[in-house]
């Protein structure tokens, strides 16, 4: 099965000290730490870590943005997680956290444009701002709001595996594992060394 991650290299992931990418941009900035162990593990563990996740995501970011500080990065995360999992536990919602993703979705306004192109017309967005972070900041309030009230909004889930705590967006309904070649392969094998001990 193609994995969800696949336009995301496999070794990129690992250098930019992630579990998994490739998810809508609010999930894969939540996924930043993982709560399945007490206490929680953060991955963006240095400002090396930090600069690698947001150069894996640089790509959907818009033309010019760049990354946060550090400490807007963990403002940025508490407030798109305290959303998400509002939404997933269908739990009311954090006014102070919706304030923030609203307030970052306000402060990069954008336009669609008619963009002319050689087979026709496509589609660019025209941002109404200038700020190289407020764009990256703003590029992810919007990822937030799209995975709560968007066409995907039913299919937020969290790993069906008890030690994993990674979000993703099912791409098919079937979907229960962040990902089938970690933790959905850590279950096949479980499965298959419990059948194992019954035929003994
Ligand atoms: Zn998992």
């Amino acid at each position: 099965m193609r994995s969800p991650a696949a336009p995301f290299a496999h070794d990129d992931v690992a250098a930019a000290g992630l579990l998994l990418a490739g998810e809508p941009l609010a999930v894969d900035l939540a996924n930043t730490v993982t709560v399945a162990t007490d206490p929680a593990v953060e991955l963006l563990v240095d400002d090396e870590r930090h600069a690698a996740f947001w150069a894996l995501q640089a790509h959907r970011l818009p033309p010019g943005a760049t990354a946060p500080s550090p400490g807007q990065t963990a403002d940025l995360r508490s407030a798109v997680r305290s959303v998400l999992l509002s939404h997933l536990d269908n739990l009311p919602f954090d006014r102070s956290a919706v304030s923030a993703v609203n307030a970052a979705a306000a402060d990069a306004p954008s336009a669609p444009q008619l963009a002319i192109v050689t087979a026709g017309a496509g589609l660019r967005t025209s941002w109404g701002t200038q700020d190289s972070v407020a764009l990256t900041v703003g590029a992810v309030a919007r990822s937030a709001i799209d995975v709560v009230t968007g066409s995907s909004a039913d299919r937020l889930r969290v790993c069906a595996s008890d030690a994993c705590s990674l979000l993703f967006v099912a791409t098919h309904a079937k979907r229960q594992w962040c990902s089938s070649a970690v933790c959905g392969n850590r279950a096949r094998v479980a499965r298959h060394a419990r059948r194992q001990r019954q035929e003994l």
